[in-house]
């Protein structure tokens, strides 16, 4: 049996990590479950699932919790958090979703367990410091990710050396096809819509701004080594080409599945071992797969990962942390979809980098940014009107 504990266990990604796992009882138990603050949803799992570890960000849902089950250690805060993610598992799973997922993430690592990463703000904000981290325990890193799972089941195959280049594929979003006129005047009901995945409010408004593809651009740098000018994104409203790896004889392969997060979860939890899934495939209802090269003028989103990417050193956290305050100022009702790219814009060209970042020096880029990133979000909110 696997001993798998999952952080951030009551979001979209944990939720459906819990439906897999209940469907293979024989192959894994469940050791930790932590969630900030959704207690109800955590009460269930704790009954359905049985851990052994739990802890809840909120110190006074804690207190419920332990009430509720007066035989469970419950751990709270973030450093209740964090070790849980300490306690020893096969694998933990990390869908905490920010850079709130740091210190957890740290914490499974020097632990020695494997992880399952479907947090993408770590990897982008301490990328480099990150992956030694992985090294230096050495353990396995699955990317929980469609796009990064598909090409990590490819790459599996080959020599990084026959590589040329990888595809990463979008769907573009429920905006795509809008004009820049109409893309000021979306709310964020209308964002959190998206026309393929059910997810988080968090990555459905990065997705809409196509921020998340610039994101998995730097995470595929990161996760597979490969140079900035070999990572292509190419926009596929269908969503079932999720990744394509070209090869240096010319050829390519294309990696096909239902857009089901639940695949690639099951993917990654019964690594090596493949086993059947009620997913399937109908490839006749799909006579028609469009691939077109992202428009960067309309989303800047996508040229300013790449760029802060590029430059490295404390730039990918300042966009990061920029992105989440920006994005959460979005989802408040206070700042304009256009804004969320033309703050982090602003916040990017008053950074001071400093170029051979420890995480440090990336949790300070991070404050930094964040604070900047408040008080440009309240002049924008001073004259922003919704519409
Ligand atoms: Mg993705």
């Amino acid at each position: 049996m696997k001993a798998i504990t999952i952080l951030g266990s009551t979001g979209s990604i944990g939720r459906n990590v819990l439906e897999v796992i209940s469907q293979f009882p024989e192959k894994f138990k469940v050791v930790g479950l932590t969630s900030n603050r959704r207690v109800d949803i955590l009460i269930e799992q704790i009954r359905k699932f049985k851990p052994q570890f739990v802890a809840i960000g909120e110190r006074k849902e804690a207190e419920y919790l332990k009430k509720t089950f007066p035989s469970l250690k419950i751990e709270a805060g973030e450093e209740g958090i964090e070790k849980v993610a300490g306690q020893k598992a096969d694998l933990v799973v990390v869908s905490i979703v920010g850079m709130a997922g740091l210190k957890p993430t740290l914490s499974a690592i020097r632990t020695g367990n494997d992880i399952a990463l479907a947090n993408k703000e770590i990897l982008v904000a301490g990328g480099e410091v990150f992956m030694q981290e992985i090294k230096r325990a050495g353990i396995k890193l699955f990317p929980l990710d469609s796009e990064h799972c598909a090409i990590f089941q490819i790459l599996e195959r080959f020599s990084p050396k026959a590589l040329k280049k990888v595809i990463i594929t979008a769907s573009g979003g429920p905006f795509y096809n809008l004009s820049r006129e109409e893309l000021a005047t979306i709310t964020s009901k209308d964002a959190l819509k998206h026309p393929v995945w059910k997810m988080g409010r968090k990555i459905t408004i990065d997705s809409a701004t196509l921020m998340n593809k610039g994101f998995e651009v730097i995470t595929a740098h990161w996760l597979f080594g490969i140079d900035w000018n070999r990572i292509e994104v190419v926009i596929h409203p269908e969503a079932i080409v999720h990744a394509m790896v070209e090869m240096i004889d010319g050829t390519s392969l294309a990696f096909i599945s239902p857009p089901d997060m639940k695949l690639p979860i099951q993917f990654i939890l019964t690594y090596p071992e493949r086993v059947p899934s009620p997913c399937s495939l109908a490839i006749s209802e799909f006579n028609k797969l469009s691939f077109f090269p992202p428009d960067e003028k309309k989303f800047p989103a996508l040229r300013l990962s790449r760029e802060a990417g590029e430059k490295g050193g404390t730039y990918p956290a300042t966009l990061n942390a920029s992105n989440e305050v920006a994005v959460e100022a979005f989802l408040e009702g206070k700042i304009g979809f256009h804004s969320i790219w033309e703050i982090c814009d602003e916040v990017l060209s008053r950074h001071q980098p400093c170029l051979n970042p420890g995480w440090k020096e990336i949790l300070s880029a991070d404050s930094w940014a964040r604070e900047v990133t408040r008080k440009i979000v309240e002049n924008y909110a001073k004259v922003f009107s919704p519409t």
